[in-house]
């Protein structure tokens, strides 16, 4: 019988495969500048305890800001097959997400309790509880974006055409950092207008609730951005043109998110390593 084994040639097939599938497989991620706005909130939020923690898992050098965007880049090398970790699609017709939304325990809100359970785990080897981290900090940012939980059919609206100020581009990377970038590239100034978000108020109201109660806001949040302007009957369809009156609406909302996500991730740092 033939044995195949993988050989020089073979590789450079698969990684060229691999390459053209992550050229035409739609992105699904918050983009760079808000996973480093969410983890910048966080890292200010950190017990003493939860920075030794995180530094001790960490590469020497490395801050969790460093380490926010490694699993939309390395992570997908590292873990073939991690790609639906970062979403979940949930139906915008639906009222809440449900578990067979999440199909084997493959999406964004399985994945988040999963390694937070390596993470919890103390004798789990430190390779494992370091890329557990890795993943933690990038999943908590994504499932506070919305368009990673809310679906109309089309990819998290990855396949809904937008013109955006005149140029092509899709819901979902319009929420994933069209809009983000378009307010302001400088992650400082994101921070500042954070900061008055922090307020003791909310961040106690924002202490409470599961991972599924976090994927839920998102749907609502979701709900708004495929019904513009507000209350409209029918969601956006493939070819809307949005301009400035859409980012007035958008962006309260993606400060929000990334005051929660940051919030929510130094909590669960912060619990964990006690
Ligand atoms: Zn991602």
């Amino acid at each position: 019988m033939l044995t195949v084994r993988p050989n020089r040639a073979h590789m450079a097939l698969v990684g060229a495969l691999a390459l053209s599938a992550a050229a035409v497989s739609p992105a699904r991620a918050w983009g760079p500048h808000a996973h480093r706005i969410a983890t910048r909130i966080a890292e200010e939020r950190l017990t003493p305890e939860a920075r030794a923690g995180v530094r001790a898992l960490l590469r020497q050098g490395d801050t969790l800001v460093d380490i926010a965007n490694w699993a939309d880049h390395e992570g997908h090398d590292a873990v073939l097959g991690s790609a639906p970790w970062h979403y979940v699609n949930v139906p915008i017709t639906s009222a809440r997400y449900q578990p067979a939304d999440c199909p084997a325990g493959a999406c964004v809100v399985e994945k988040i309790k999963h390694f937070r359970g390596v993470l919890a785990n103390r004798r789990a080897p430190k390779a494992d509880r370091a890329r557990a981290l890795l993943f933690l900090v990038h999943f908590v940012e994504d499932v506070h974006q919305p368009l990673h939980v809310g679906d109309n059919g089309d990819r998290g609206g990855n396949l809904t055409q937008i013109q955006f100020r005149g140029e092509g581009t899709n819901l979902h990377r319009l929420w994933d950092s069209d809009i983000v970038n378009a307010v302001s590239r400088d992650e400082r100034q994101w921070a500042r207008r954070i900061e008055p978000l922090l307020s003791p108020d909310n961040v106690r109201a924002w202490s409470r609730g599961t991972v599924e109660d976090w994927t839920n806001e998102s749907l609502q949040d979701a709900k708004a951005a495929y019904h513009f302007p507000a209350g409209a009957k029918d969601p956006l369809p493939s070819g809307t043109s949005l301009e400035n009156d859409y980012v007035a609406f958008a962006q309260p909302v993606i400060e929000r998110r990334l005051a929660q996500a940051g919030v929510r991730l130094a909590n669960e740092l912060n619990a964990l390593f006690r």
